[in-house]
């Protein structure tokens, strides 16, 4: 340890625990030289083809992943080319600061958490870039997302096999430098199995490309000139490997071959048994080691993957249930016999806990009573009848020991997607467990060869006894990796204790089983520190030569794997630190308040999924591609920023302000985020209050008014719709001038309704309350009209009550004062009417999903029963239509028999707080109409978002990603649907073609 550069920032936070400054015998901290001068840092940013950022907001952004862990680096970067890299290495080389790569930022060790300069490949270096189909290679950037890449690979009937849980929004570059695997490590192995070549720069600058060597090769390398980093690398492994002393230490300490997934250290054991020293080997291949070396060697540039065939047609998941969790620890062992592609395990607890979760619920499907731990075992065969043949074979074996008590079989590639979904979403659900205690990550990745099992959690149980705690456990058990996490509150500086000595026991406890303490997350920060331990001191030294012989100036990445600070250190929370409170508008009182809302967040990054992977959330991130357009990013920034002092009060913080203002309020995170941050009410809740400080602009005002405005104007309505439709008022109110604002109609829908027009068929039948929201009145009051005429032709008596606009209008623009009152209002004025026999139906999704979603959460205490109830009866039109068909109430009869087919695109908001399935089966209602729904996510417009002239380009860019290349595709036949407003608008803006409401489409559906 002595001799050797401090990598962590105490110097620069003033916290060094040990006080090494001053009278240090030899640590020198470089980050007291790391005080870089600005003007430096603007000369590299005007070298780079990439962005380099030293603000406030980015290097928060980028002090964390999905560990424990949090330091504020230096800079970041987003290098557009491996000489942007080689600059930026240049640079840290010259001012004796650090690098960090960093990929999808989705480490839960630490790995990409550290006080240098980060430098993220994920956004530029994500091409394809040369493929051989023949020969099953294809080499890449590291910023590839590997669901991304299996995608463009399918049609080409080949795969690359690791798929970790993140596979949607990682980045093989991260996954070489994690070593990561998957579900499917049985039989795929890790990413250490498929990586064939690696194009690198290494830490003094050379660009070294590692690959198979035969033996002569490799003395040839190591024979090179010696002025060479590369020469020295070859030479330092020869010296390592070839003394049958350090062969025997290597192969005694390093964890059992049997045990597949071990990624302690650096892999020295595996390059042990490579053909240069062991007969019979493999080639000599450095790109084994850089696999888990957690970007601590070489930064890469390239990789060159072994690709796979995609597996056979015929898939099938045994879902076996289990009294406990001991027995599905003995079933593994029976599945083991059978060749299954992947057992995973999942226990009560985080089963439970997608009871919560609105998506995770819908994938519950296959679940039989309330089992206290799940198999989901994997068979992929060439027909179905033996698929069919092991799936009962299985179960035989398992009943005859008199284990498991169900064994549905799910099939089809939809039904399992989401059997997988539910599994993968185990990690993100507990953080949605109320208040400060989570499954920490540290202990989830222990590794032990499968028959250990049984013995080894039935020991791990009794440590948990001696610290008083309690655990999850899910995941890899196939593989005898079993993800437990045990529940600890970090604020409480008791238990931060408790984790370090729990870790201290479990090293010693997964070294009695000859395991790993990391089998595929990596050592990073969290397990560094008990690597000596694990390996042994004359391992640990040797890991620690191939470090700093490679990087002898300790440039790359510090303090991960060698030589790591304390696993307590830079802890996203302070052990200690009271939670921040604020008085809030919103009732936070099921997170325990607004603060515990945004620390939700783990870090999961399932918020930087593409439009490619598919869902809404988070519609700026896949339309930018950037961090602090993800869900993750923006609670990121309010956790640190609301803690910091300044302002007038703690929400008066421009820097949040701004970060905030490109989420469009789509509520997908809501939905989507596996610890369901509903970034949307923070930011409602937030903007208040910074209005509160800072006042309210114009244009927020304008838009919050506009149904009190709108009534106004329908005195003057032609002459406002010809002004509203002027350059110059749009853009004297900062509007776009290329959007068409919403006209206003030439009767609104309640003075229609008034007039008492065309309501007569409909007298006797059963009472329904149409909720006649902002929209709908004033600019599309035709829609309103044909709800009404529609709902009267199938027999209803319709009525429009009394009641407030929707509020949607001002808790868009964050004035949730207002909003509390028109919500107060309105549930006092429905309250009585409003029941399930007579709902309120809406037309505008935004406008009637309120009742449902905020309104509960806004009325006061005493109120709130009322608005749950109201909330229950509160109906889209779409599920007021089905629920009366399966009632029997509606009949096909009604409607035409002609062939049409219907192309919708749901509201995002709709997606997030309800569904778009019974959109989906009103419009199939119809005898001979068929619908597609176009996987669009938002479509930009997110109410007053794309018509705000700064907001234009980035709302039609999301609009471009997936909605208007699927609506400018249809042919002019099909029937284009949408049942948002600003929906329609979006998709006519963008593509210039009309999308009616669905309720128009089946207006027009009935027989005359
Ligand atoms: C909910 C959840 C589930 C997970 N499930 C799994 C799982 O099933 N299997 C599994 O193995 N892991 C899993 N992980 C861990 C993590 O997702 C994986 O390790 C993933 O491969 C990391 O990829 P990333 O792109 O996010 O990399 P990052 O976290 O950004 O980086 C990973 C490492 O690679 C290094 N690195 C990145 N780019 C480069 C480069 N160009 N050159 C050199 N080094 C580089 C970084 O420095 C870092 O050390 C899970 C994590 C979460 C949050
Ligand atoms: S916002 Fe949700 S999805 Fe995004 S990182 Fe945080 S927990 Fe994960
Ligand atoms: S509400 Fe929508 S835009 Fe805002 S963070 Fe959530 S997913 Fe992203």
């Amino acid at each position: 340890m002595w001799g050797l550069p401090c990598h962590f920032s105490y110097v620069v936070n003033n916290c060094c625990p040990n006080e090494f400054i001053g009278d240090q015998k030899s640590y020198i901290c470089i980050n007291i030289l790391a005080m870089i001068p600005a003007e430096k840092f603007e000369l590299l940013k005007n070298q780079l083809e990439g962005d380099l950022y030293t603000d406030n907001v980015q290097r928060i952004l980028y002090s964390t992943d999905a560990s424990s862990y949090k330091e504020k680096p230096l800079a970041v970067t987003r290098p557009k080319t491996a000489a942007d890299v080689e600059k930026i290495l240049a640079f840290a080389r010259e001012h004796k600061t650090s690098v960090i790569p960093r990929a999808g930022g989705t480490s839960l060790a630490g790995q990409v958490v550290g006080s240098g300069i980060v430098v993220d490949i994920s956004k530029y270096m994500n091409r394809i870039l040369e493929f051989n189909k023949d020969e099953h290679w294809i080499w890449v950037e590291p910023g590839v997302i590997p669901a991304e890449l299996n995608k463009w690979l399918a049609p080409h009937g080949l795969q690359f096999g690791p798929e970790t849980s993140t596979a949607n929004r990682c980045c093989v570059g991260g996954m070489l430098g994690n070593n990561s695997c998957g579900l499917h490590s049985i039989i795929y192995g890790s990413v250490r199995e498929h990586v064939l070549e690696v194009d690198t720069i290494l830490a003094d600058g050379s660009k070294v490309t590692f690959g198979p060597l035969t033996k002569e090769e490799f003395r040839s390398k190591c024979e090179g000139d010696d002025s060479l980093l590369e020469t020295r690398i070859y030479r330092n492994i020869r010296d390592i490997l070839s003394d049958p002393e350090n062969q025997k230490e290597i192969r005694d300490n390093f964890p059992d071959p049997r045990v597949t997934r071990r990624n302690m250290g650096y892999a020295i054991d595996v390059l042990l048994e490579s053909e240069v020293f062991t007969e019979g080997g493999e080639p000599f291949n450095f790109s084994k080691l850089l696999a888990g070396s957690e970007g601590t060697l070489a930064f890469t540039t390239r990789i060159k993957l072994n690709l796979i065939p995609l597996p056979p047609p015929h898939v099938g998941l045994v879902c076996a249930h289990f009294g406990s969790l001991e027995d599905s620890l003995h079933a593994n062992l029976i599945a083991l016999k059978h060749n299954p592609g992947a057992v995973e395990l999942m226990d009560d607890i985080i089963l439970n806990c997608t009871k919560e979760n609105i998506e995770q619920n819908k994938n519950r499907f296959f679940v039989e009573g309330e089992p206290k731990a799940l198999l989901m075992i994997e068979f992929a065969c060439t027909t179905e009848e033996e698929l069919n043949a092991k799936a009962a074979a299985l179960e035989a074996d398992m009943r005859a020991a008199r284990l498991g008590y169900a064994f549905p079989l799910v099939t089809g590639s939809d039904r399992i997607k989401r059997v997988w979904a539910l599994r993968t979403a185990g990690l993100g659900l507990l953080a949605n467990i109320p208040g400060d205690t989570r499954g920490v990550p540290g202990a989830e990745d222990t590794a032990v060869a499968p028959e250990f099992l049984p013995a080894y959690i039935a020991d791990f149980k009794v440590l948990l006894q001696k610290y008083g705690l309690s655990s999850v456990y899910y995941a890899h058990i196939a593989t005898g990796e079993i993800h437990f996490r045990p529940l600890l509150n970090f604020k409480d500086p008791g238990d931060v204790n408790i984790f370090r000595n729990l870790m201290q026991d479990l090293a010693a406890l997964v070294k009695k089983y000859k395991g790993s303490l990391s089998g595929e997350h990596g050592d990073g920060r969290v397990r560094g520190e008990f690597i000596p331990f694990m390996l042994g001191e004359k391992n640990y030294q040797f890991i620690r030569q191939v470090k700093y012989t490679w990087d002898p100036d300790n440039l790359m990445n510090p303090g991960k794997i060698v030589d790591s600070p304390p696993i307590t250190e830079f802890l996203r929370v302070v052990p200690g630190a009271p939670t921040p409170k604020f008085d809030t508008l919103f009732d936070f009182t099921s997170n325990m308040g607004f603060f515990r809302s945004i620390e939700k967040c783990n870090g999961s990054g399932d918020c930087r999924k593409s439009e490619i992977i598919g869902g809404t959330m988070c519609p700026t991130y896949m339309a930018s591609r950037d961090e602090d357009k993800t869900t993750r990013g923006r609670a990121n920034i309010l956790r640190e920023l609301l803690s910091e002092p300044g302002g007038k009060t703690p929400f008066d913080k421009k820097e949040i302000y701004e970060v905030l203002d490109l989420c469009i309020s789509c509520k997908a995170c809501k939905a989507e985020c596996p610890s369901n941050v509903d970034m949307a009410k923070l930011k409602a809740e937030f903007l208040q209050h910074y209005y509160d400080a800072n006042g309210i602009p114009l244009r927020s005002r304008l838009i919050a008014y506009l149904p009190r405005l709108e009534r106004l104007a329908m005195i003057v309505q032609p002459i406002a719709n010809a002004v509203m439709s002027t350059r110059l008022f749009k853009k004297s109110l900062g509007f776009a001038t290329e959007r068409k604002l919403p006209p206003l109609s030439n009767l609104t829908l309640s003075k229609w309704y008034k007039n008492g027009a065309a309501l007569s068929d409909g007298k006797k039948g059963k009472r329904v309350y149409l909720f006649n929201d902002e929209f709908t009145n004033f600019h599309e009051s035709d829609i309103g009209i044909k709800a009404i005429l529609l709902l009267t032709k199938l027999g209803y008596d319709v009525r429009i009550p009394v009641h407030k606009e929707s509020g949607r209008t001002w808790l868009s623009k964050g004035l949730v004062r207002t909003a509390r009152q028109i919500a107060t209002d309105n549930v006092n004025l429905l309250r009585n009417l409003i029941s399930e026999d007579t709902p309120l139906i809406g037309i505008e999704p935004s406008a009637i999903l309120a009742f449902r979603d905020e309104y509960p959460d806004l009325v006061e205490d005493s109120l709130r029963p009322a608005a749950r109830d109201l909330a229950k009866n509160a109906l889209m039109f779409d599920e007021f239509f089905m629920r009366e068909v399966n009632k029997g109430n509606i009949s096909k009869e009604t409607f035409t028999r002609e062939k049409k087919e219907v192309l919708l695109h749901g509201h995002c908001q709709q997606k997030a707080v309800a569904s778009t399935l019974t959109t989906k089966q009103m419009l199939s209602f119809p005898e001979n109409y068929s619908v597609k729904e176009i996987p669009s996510g938002c479509c930009g417009m997110a109410g007053s978002f794309g018509y705000e002239a700064e907001h234009y380009e980035l709302s039609m860019k999301i609009g471009n990603l997936v909605l208007f290349p699927a609506v400018r595709e249809a042919a002019s036949s099909v029937l284009l649907t949408a049942p948002g407003t600003s929906c329609r608008h979006q998709i006519k803006d963008g593509t210039g073609k009309e999308a009616k409401h669905p309720v128009e489409w089946m207006y027009e559906a009935l027989k005359s």
